[in-house]
C-alpha cells in the first residue's frame, strides 16, 4: 500500500470511530479478548479459529511459583538469572507475582492441570528453575488443553467477534495514532482487503520461529506482526535474542517436532553416537544447563559429527503415558525410543526480542498494545526461561486488557463497520521464502559473526528489491530487524552467539532497541552499497 493511500485510509477509518482489535487467536490474543468483556472486541486470526499459532502446541507447561517453599521472589531471580544481565527486574518480579492469580483463572476456565495422588496441583522440574513449578496437563498437552478451555470461553462470551481467515497488513495511521488495520483475506481464490476502523490494536501474533529453515514453530509465525508494528514506526527490543531449543527431532521434518526440555527435567541424557553423556564436560548442571548453553553443545555435536541424541530409552513404556506427543512423534518418524536413542538438534524456538511494550503492554505507538511472544516486554533478557512465555502472555494479556479498557470507557460498541476492497491474489514467493528461511539458519542461527550476519543482510536487500508481497514483505522486514540487531552487538550474550565477539561485555549489558529506520541504517552500512553476488537471488526472479 503507497504512503498516500495508507494516510488516505487512515483519515477514512478515523471519522468513522472503530473498536478494539485483537490480531492474533492464540493465548495472548483470547486471554486479552477474555479479560476485555464485556467490553466489545473483534480478535482476528489468520489461521482458522481453533487452529495456528504456537500456544496449542507448548508441550511442558505453564511456569508459576504455587508450590510449598517457593516464592515469586525466587521465580523472578531464575528469570532474571537466565536472561543474562539484561531482563528489566521489575517486569520480571511483576510477572512471577501475579502468575498465581493468573492460573487460578485458568482453572476457572477449566484447564485441568495435573494434580497428585492428595489432589494438590503437580509441580514438574525444568532446567534453570530452582523449584518444581511447572504445571502441566497430561504430561506433556498443555498448550491444546489451555487452548481448548479458552475457545470454549470465547465461543460463550457474546462480546468477542471472531474474523479468521484475515491477515493483518498494515496498521492505519492518522496523526500518528493508531485509526484501523488493514486486513487481507487468507483466501487466495478470493483476494480481498478489508480496513477495520480500530481505535485500539492489541497485537498478538505470536513468535518468528518460520523465518529459519530449522524450526519447532508452526507455520503462522512468521514475525509479522513486529513488521506490521515497526512500519507503523514502533520501536523493536531485543530483536537479536532468538532462542534455539537444544532439542528438536531430527527426522527431517518442518516445523521440527520437539522434544520437551521436561523431558531432561525428568531424567533424559544427551549423548552422543558413542553413549557418551557429552553436556557433563560442559556445565555443572550438564542436560538442565540453560537452553543457549544445551543449544550450542548440541550444535558442535551435529556441526563435528560427533552426534547428538536424546536417550529416553530409561522411561521405557512409561514414555507412551507420560509424554504421548513426543512417543507418538517418535514413533511416526519409524524411530522406538524404547529401543534406541533419538536423534536432536537445534530448532529456532522462541524470540524473546519483539516490539517494545510497557509493564501495560503498550508500544512506543499511540493506539498499539502487544502481547504474548511478538511483544518485548523485558521479561526475558538474552534468554527465555522454559514455561515462562505462556506465564507471561497470560500476564500481559490481563494487563493490556486492564489499560485498553480504562482508554476506551465511553466505548459501548458503536465502531463503525468494516468497508471491503478487491485486490489482486498475491505473488507466490514460495522459492524466495525458502532462501530466506535458509539463510537465516546458515547465517544468523545458533552461532553468527560479522560476516555472516553481512551475508543475511545482503540476500534481505535483494530480496526486498523483487518488491516482495506478504507474507514475504513482512518476514524480511522483521529477519532485517534481527540481522541488524544481531550485527551490532559485538559480543556474545544469552541466545546471541558471536563466534568473533564470544564473551559477554559488561559494558554492553542493556537491551538493544532499534527503529525500522535504524535497522535500515545498519543494514545499508553492513551491505556497505555492495551489490548483492551475482546469482544469488537473481536466479529466483525468473
Ligand atoms: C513446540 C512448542 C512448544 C512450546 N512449549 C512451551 C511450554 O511448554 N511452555 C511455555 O511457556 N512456552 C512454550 N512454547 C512457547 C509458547 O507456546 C509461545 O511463546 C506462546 O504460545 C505464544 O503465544 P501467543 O499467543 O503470543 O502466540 P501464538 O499462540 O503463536 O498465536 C499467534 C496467533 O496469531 C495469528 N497470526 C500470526 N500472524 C498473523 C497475521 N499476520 N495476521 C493475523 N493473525 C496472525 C496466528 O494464527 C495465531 O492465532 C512452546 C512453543 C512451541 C513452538
Amino acid at each position: 500500500m503507497s504512503d498516500a493511500e495508507m494516510r488516505r485510509l487512515g483519515t477514512r477509518a478515523r471519522g468513522t470511530d472503530g473498536g478494539i482489535v485483537v490480531v492474533g487467536a492464540g493465548l495472548a490474543g483470547l486471554f486479552t479478548a477474555l479479560k476485555l468483556a464485556p467490553l466489545p472486541v473483534t480478535v482476528v486470526s489468520g489461521a482458522p479459529f481453533g487452529e495456528g499459532g504456537s500456544s496449542f502446541w507448548a508441550q511442558a507447561g505453564i511456569a508459576a511459583a504455587v508450590g510449598e517453599g517457593d516464592s515469586p521472589e525466587a521465580h523472578a531471580a531464575d528469570t532474571v538469572e537466565a536472561g543474562a544481565g539484561i531482563v528489566e527486574d521489575s517486569i520480571a518480579e511483576l510477572m512471577a507475582r501475579e502468575a498465581r492469580m493468573r492460573v487460578e483463572e485458568l482453572l476457572e476456565y477449566g484447564v485441568p492441570f495435573d494434580r497428585d495422588l492428595e489432589g494438590k496441583l503437580a509441580l514438574g522440574q525444568e532446567a534453570a528453575h530452582t523449584s518444581r513449578r511447572i504445571l502441566h496437563v497430561k504430561g506433556d498437552t498443555a498448550g491444546k488443553a489451555i487452548m481448548q478451555a479458552l475457545i470454549e470461553a470465547v465461543r460463550a462470551t457474546p462480546s468477542i467477534t471472531v474474523m479468521d481467515g484475515w491477515n493483518a497488513g498494515d496498521l492505519l495511521l492518522s496523526d500518528g495514532r493508531v485509526a484501523g488495520i488493514a486486513l487481507h483475506s487468507a483466501d487466495q481464490n478470493r483476494p480481498k482487503r478489508r480496513i477495520l476502523p480500530a481505535r485500539a490494536v492489541v497485537l498478538a501474533t505470536g513468535g518468528a520461529g518460520q523465518l529459519y529453515a530449522v524450526t519447532t514453530n508452526p507455520a503462522q509465525s512468521k514475525g509479522e506482526g513486529v513488521a506490521v508494528a515497526a512500519r507503523a514506526g514502533a520501536v523493536i527490543a531485543d530483536a537479536e535474542f532468538v532462542q534455539f531449543h537444544p532439542t528438536a527431532l531430527a527426522i527431517g521434518a518442518d516445523p521440527a517436532p520437539l522434544a520437551t526440555e521436561a523431558l531432561r527435567g525428568e531424567g533424559a541424557h544427551l549423548i552422543d553416537k558413542s553413549g557418551k553423556r557429552f553436556m557433563r564436560g560442559v556445565h555443572p548442571d550438564a542436560e538442565l544447563a540453560p537452553r543457549d548453553i544445551v543449544a550450542r553443545a548440541v550444535h558442535r555435536q551435529v556441526v563435528s559429527g560427533a552426534g547428538a541424541f536424546l536417550d529416553l530409552r530409561p522411561f521405557g513404556a512409561t514414555l507412551a503415558k507420560r509424554f504421548p506427543t513426543v512417543h507418538a512423534s517418535c514413533l511416526a518418524a519409524g524411530i522406538d525410543p524404547a529401543v534406541e536413542p533419538v536423534p536432536v538438534a537445534p530448532a529456532a524456538h522462541y524470540h524473546m526480542g519483539g516490539v517494545l511494550t510497557d509493564a501495560d503492554g503498550r508500544t512506543s505507538v499511540d493506539g498499539l498494545w502487544a502481547c504474548g511472544e511478538v511483544a518485548s516486554t523485558g521479561a526475558h533478557g538474552a534468554n527465555r526461561l522454559a514455561s515462562n512465555s505462556l506465564l507471561e502472555a497470560v500476564v500481559f494479556g490481563a494487563r493490556v486488557a486492564e489499560d485498553v479498557s480504562a482508554t476506551m470507557q465511553n466505548y459501548r460498541g458503536d465502531a463503525a463497520p468494516a468497508f471491503d476492497y478487491d485486490e489482486p491474489a498475491a505473488r507466490d514467493d514460495t522459492r524466495r521464502i525458502r532462501l530466506l528461511r535458509q539463510t537465516m539458519a546458515a547465517k544468523a542461527g545458533v552461532v553468527r559473526d560479522e560476516q555472516s550476519l553481512r551475508e543475511v543482510l545482503r540476500v534481505i536487500a535483494e530480496l526486498e528489491r523483487s518488491h516482495p508481497d506478504r507474507p514475504l514483505k513482512n518476514m524480511l522486514t522483521t529477519a532485517k530487524l534481527i540481522a541488524a540487531a544481531a550485527f551490532a552487538r559485538h559480543e556474545s550474550r544469552g541466545a546471541h552467539f558471536r563466534s568473533d565477539y564470544p564473551e559477554a561485555n559488561p559494558a554492553l549489558a542493556r537491551r538493544s532497541f532499534f527503529t525500522l529506520e535504524e535497522a535500515d541504517s545498519v543494514a545499508r552500512d553492513a551491505v556497505g552499497g555492495e551489490e548483492a553476488r551475482p546469482g544469488v537471488v537473481t536466479a529466483l526472479h525468473a
